[in-house]
């Protein structure tokens, strides 16, 4: 039963299904949501988000750490020692007291949604339907990690076979760094956070330097709601502040989201020192997203999903489609048909209701991304008109000749297109597992046999198939990559918590 189906994994309110009670309830399709075929309701929202009467003035980025801190040592040094004197009473905290916090974040963020929009699409240059997800998500993580934490962390009472009682105990292990990426300075942010503070550790957070201000705004609220702002640092800065927290040996450990470099930099920088602890290191990188599409495809959807996957929010995704392999026989239509299909897409102001994308993060971004399309400029197979005054990076498919062709992530609207042969299906997905990435891979097929192929072949940790490949639900599609894109365990599942604690066990006599 389809319905079921749909009821079971939390993504439809089918009324006449009732969702079991202790089954999370995601955000999206919620009626509290933005409708977005209600005009006027959309209209009103854009005006918020362009600042309305009352504008918000982003301030400028902060681009290394040395405009911000005069001397980061000392800052990371001092904000660890706040959080490090915070921590032990905030760990004796009850689990639910903590989860109630997460609760109350979650209700505040829903109220405030108009405000985390604007600054979302002010700073950092998201679509209005793009700063809506931002939220929901952010707000899916606190109430997540708040039920998971009821159901996960309670103390469990272990078999003695040999006559003792043994307790398992979920502890916190002290003063976490979070260090999150500006594509989500809110969900990403919120959710590192969210995990750490609520396993009862005390945290010093550092946002993406391109977005402190919806960091500032999300921790004022979290403070807000009770969470100590000891327990809660916000660290904004550029990487020089990065890396004085990291060098702290006194940190317990760190959450990060961000590029592959950033991550082996940091796991080196915590095995440098001899005498320091050994600390969990959760990092979540990039990837080299393949999309494969065989003859038995249904090429509208195929389209529509590549479209989703490859150009929303700029290409600006870690799970964004970056490698489109089509089998040889549809290849030249299903390319007519995309070009089509990007001809329809507006790229311009995020805050206007009507852009599809908006601009890339910043002139770096700007110069790599334009850099790498210009010198493709012969294997252009279609591009569009975007407007010439701004950071905006047309949407650009660029054929290569083959899967190891594509080398690095780019990290923006730019989708590479190569074809595979009949019986070759295996085959392909060993190729793109060989580029080391692994984060997340689409099929489209109407053969129930090639998903299982894929499934048993590819190495990635999230696999979409007959759907577009962004846009992971929180509780129902648990997020994050293995090999060079990333550590686990997956954000918004059930198994991020723990490696948040420490786990101590007592076995006593009877
Ligand atoms: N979770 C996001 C998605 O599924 C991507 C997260 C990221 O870009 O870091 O699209």
């Amino acid at each position: 039963d389809p319905v079921a189906k749909i009821a079971a994994v939390g993504g439809s309110r089918h009324p006449g299904i009732p969702l079991p009670k202790d089954l999370f309830e995601p955000s999206r399709g919620n009626s509290e949501g933005l409708d977005f075929s209600d005009r006027a309701e959309l209209g009103r929202v854009a005006r918020v988000v362009s600042g309305g009467d009352k504008a918000f003035e982003a301030k400028p980025a902060v681009t290394s750490a040395g405009e911000q801190w005069s001397d980061c040592g000392i800052e990371a040094k001092a904000m660890v020692s706040r959080a490090l004197a915070a921590f032990p009473t905030w760990d004796a905290r009850s689990i639910e007291d903590r989860a109630g916090c997460l609760d109350r974040l979650a209700d505040l963020l829903e109220q405030e949604r108009d405000t985390l929009m604007r600054i979302c699409v002010q700073e950092a240059k998201k679509t209005i339907p793009d700063a809506l997800a931002e939220v929901r998500e952010a707000v899916d993580f606190c109430r997540y990690y708040a039920q998971q934490a009821r159901t996960g962390l309670q103390p469990i009472e272990l078999p003695g076979p040999t006559g003792e009682r043994n307790v398992l105990r979920m502890n916190g292990r002290g003063v976490w760094v979070c260090i999150a990426p500006w594509n989500f300075p809110l969900a990403i942010f919120l959710g590192q956070v969210a995990a750490a503070l609520v396993t009862g550790n005390a945290v010093v957070a550092k946002p993406a330097p391109q977005t402190p201000e919806i960091a500032a705004f999300a921790v004022g609220l979290a403070h807000g709601v009770g969470i100590p702002e000891d327990v809660l640092i916000l660290a904004p800065g550029g990487p020089d502040l990065g890396a004085a927290l990291v060098e702290d040996s006194r940190i317990a450990g760190i959450a990060f989201t961000g590029s592959t470099a950033t991550a082996k930099r940091i796991a080196r920088a915590l095995l440098d020192d001899e005498e320091r602890p050994i600390v969990p290191l959760i990092a979540e990188t990039g990837g080299i997203n393949a999309m494969i599409v065989d003859s038995t495809a249904l090429p509208e959807q195929v389209v529509v999903d590549v479209v989703t996957s490859a150009f929303r929010s700029a290409g600006q995704r870690c799970s964004a489609l970056r490698l489109l392999l089509l089998q040889e026989e549809i290849a030249e239509r299903t390319l007519e048909m995309l070009a089509g299909a990007m001809d329809t897409l507006i790229v311009g102001d995020p805050a206007l209701p009507s852009t599809d994308v908006g601009p890339v993060i910043d002139q770096g971004a700007y110069e790599r991304l334009m850099g790498h399309r210009e010198a493709m400029r012969g294997r252009w197979l279609k591009t569009i008109a975007a407007p010439d005054n701004g950071l905006f990076v047309p949407p650009t498919l660029i054929r290569v000749d083959q899967i190891e062709d594509v080398r690095k992530e780019w990290f923006g609207p730019l989708l590479h297109v190569a074809t595979w042969k009949s019986g070759e299906l295996a085959a392909t997905v060993e190729r793109v597992n060989r580029s080391g990435f692994g984060l997340t891979m689409g099929l489209h097929s109407r053969i129930a046999r090639a998903a299982e192929t894929v499934e048993e072949v590819a190495t990635v940790g999230n696999l979409y198939v007959n759907r577009s490949m962004i846009g992971a639900i929180v509780g129902s599609q648990p997020f994050g990559g293995e090999g060079l894109s990333g550590t686990g365990p997956k954000a918004g599942g059930p198994h991020y918590l723990p490696r948040f604690c420490a786990e101590r066990v007592t076995s006593t006599d009877t």
